[in-house]
């Protein structure tokens, strides 16, 4: 996959196998890549893991990227394995005569090379030089890497200055943009588990993205590292930057009104949804009242009602489902209908499924809406009360009321 240029902005993720085992490695490979990594990075540390890769890289389903930290020599000899990129840094290969000769290896085989400066290995004498871990500091020390290979002529850099700090790195890459022209490959390093790692990742990253600035991402968890790839994924999406392969889940966040545990609910929507090829947007609504209306922009929904959960579609209501909350497991029937007029909904077209929708169903669902509307504005029900208490007391003006 091409980074930089009309290219689209790629997602990156990092196994946590080593890199040895081939087959635990090649299966790590495999679930980034279906939750969403357009690259993945594997270490190569050892003379064990080089080895690997030449297995690893002809079966992998994505480009691989070779991480070196110190050894030159293991960048040559990823190189020789096949890997589509390897990635160094400048504060660990501190020789220039190493990195010219990984320029050089990497010319011949056709491939980029990443400079990937971190905040907690920046350069003794850079950091010395700028009084500590400053944007102007990590940018020095990418582009004085970059020089040492454009010195002999390798052009093919992509480059990553990453920092645990939020600001600092958004700083940093704000003046490398200004500085070169070369692809930005975007992260806060270190930032720890979901959902703070989360959090400040999207923060950074999604800053960025949204000045137009940066050209693959990778979002570093401390958790599965399928969960930094689906957020990555998900980041690219919610900003318009890739287009939606899968479900785009929304869900109300609750309130009073709510007749239902929305949390619960849409909780094990995401879970039946998140791995599905449905291109859709998907509701998850806690009342009737307002739940079709609010999410009338996605292309499908459930609201809960008194005695069940209305289906919509487009914001119409096209099957009212009675479930009963108090039997078996009521929110497992209402995800399973959903799930299933969704595939529908994807291979007939919204036009047919609004076609096929139940004649009664609106008019069911204005009423229930409606009735809770009433609920609401008397909730002691006194109005229905006293019309009824007004009935029995005119009932035979004659006779006495007991
Ligand atoms: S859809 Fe209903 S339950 Fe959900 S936040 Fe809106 S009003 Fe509250």
């Amino acid at each position: 996959m091409a980074v930089g240029g009309d290219a689209p902005v790629s997602v990156q993720s990092m196994t946590t196998t080593k890199t040895s085992d081939v087959e635990a490695t090649l299966q790590q490979i495999y679930a980034l890549a279906a939750a969403g990594a357009d690259i993945v990075r594997v270490t190569c540390n050892d003379a064990e893991a080089a080895e690997a890769l030449a297995e690893i890289v002809p079966r992998s389903p994505v480009p691989i990227v070779a991480d070196i930290h110190f050894q030159y020599r293991l960048a040559l000899a990823a190189i020789e394995a096949g890997v589509h990129a390897v990635r160094v840094n400048p504060g660990n290969i501190r020789n220039p005569e190493h990195i010219r000769a990984v320029a050089h290896a990497a010319r011949r085989a056709g491939i980029p090379i990443r400079v990937g400066v971190n905040a907690g290995s920046l350069d003794k004498d850079i950091y010395a030089r700028f009084g500590g871990v400053t944007p102007e500091a990590l940018v020095a020390s990418a582009l004085s890497e970059v020089s040492l290979l454009e010195e002999v002529g390798f052009k093919d850099i992509k480059i990553s200055v990453k920092a645990s700090s939020v600001p600092l790195m958004i700083a940093a890459y704000r003046l490398l943009a200004q500085r070169c022209d070369y692809p930005l490959h975007l992260g806060v390093t270190e930032a720890g588990p979901p959902p703070e790692g989360l959090v400040k990742s999207i923060a950074g990253i999604g800053t960025l993205l949204a000045e137009g600035i940066g050209d693959t991402i990778r979002l570093s968890l401390s958790a599965d590292p399928t969960e930094e790839a689906r957020a990555g994924r998900t980041l690219l999406e919610s900003l318009g930057l890739r287009e939606r392969t899968g479900v785009d889940l929304v869900a109300c966040p609750s309130c009073g009104r709510a007749e239902i545990d929305v949390i619960e609910l849409a909780r094990m929507a995401r879970e039946e949804l998140k791995d599905r090829e449905l291109p859709l947007q998907v509701a998850v609504m806690g009342c009737v009242v307002n739940g079709p209306g609010e999410a009338r922009e996605a292309d499908i929904g459930l609201a809960a009602g008194r005695s069940g959960a209305h289906l919509f579609i487009k914001g119409k209501v096209v099957r009212v489902l009675k479930v009963d909350q108090g039997s078996g497991d009521p929110y497992r029937r209402m995800v399973d209908e959903l799930l299933a007029e969704a595939e529908r909904l994807v291979k007939e077209g919204v036009e047919a499924r609004l076609d096929a929708a139940d004649e009664s169903a609106a008019r069911i669902a204005a009423a229930e809406a409606e009735s809770l509307r009433v609920a609401e504005r008397d909730p002691n029900r006194a109005v229905e009360r006293a019309l009824r208490v007004r009935a029995i007391t005119t009932k035979g003006s004659q006779e006495p009321v007991l």
